[in-house]
């Protein structure tokens, strides 16, 4: 399926919770969260008791939502994490964090993983002195990520750069935002991805159906 190019506000309100998808303005009064929680659509909330499959359901889809992937980018990282040694829960949020366009969300590079994503598809990112412009680019640790030299004094990645400095970069990361370039230290862990509200293990649970 292809992506969705539809109203952001409208995928928070059919989860109910607040996805951060549209940047500071998930952040104000402005948030259709705030003003109206009720699902879109003409039928509002279903006064059914959801089944396990449609709580399972909900998770899996609020959290492809929230990192913004199609229903196959999402099927094939969950088959990926499923081979890998450990949780596969926590395996699959650690590759979904580890997406390059998720890593400038991180740094703080970018207000909405969707801009991100963007800022990668247009070439502006290099990776150990490479150009990238894959969002899915899976990040390794001791690899250094960078603006590209000839995109640094475009007005809005230096605005942007100058933001990342108020943002609290992960752990797992380190920002030097004088030099425009960051650096991966490790693979995250459970303990990095705290702000998901999302229970994993109900997603894991869909797909092992
Ligand atoms: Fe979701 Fe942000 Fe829209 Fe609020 S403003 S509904 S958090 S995308």
């Amino acid at each position: 399926m292809a992506r969705y190019t539809g109203a952001s506000c409208r995928l928070c309100r059919r989860e109910g919770v607040k996805l951060y998808l549209k940047g500071e303005r998930c952040y104000t009064s402005k948030c259709a969260i705030e003003r109206r929680r009720v699902p879109p659509g003409m039928h509002g909330l279903s006064r059914r008791k959801p089944t396990q499959y449609a709580i399972q359901l909900r998770e899996k889809q609020k959290l492809k939502r929230i990192y913004g992937l199609t229903e196959k980018q999402f099927k094939l990282t969950f088959a990926r994490a499923e081979k890998m040694k450990g949780v596969a829960g926590d395996n699959f949020l650690g590759l979904l964090e580890r997406r390059l366009d998720n890593v400038i969300y991180r740094l703080g590079l970018a207000a909405s993983r969707k801009q991100a994503r963007q800022l990668v598809c247009h070439g502006h990112l290099q990776v150990k002195g490479r150009k990238v412009d894959i969002p899915s680019y899976l990040t390794k640790p001791g690899e250094e990520i960078a603006i590209r030299e000839k995109s640094r004094d475009i007005p809005f990645i230096r605005e942007g750069m100058e933001k990342s400095t108020a943002t609290v970069v992960p752990t797992w990361l380190e920002l030097d935002p004088k030099e425009m370039k960051a650096n991966v230290i490790r693979i995250p862990g459970p303990e990095d991805f705290t702000d998901i509200q999302v229970d994993e293990k109900l997603v894991v649970e869909f797909y092992s159906r």
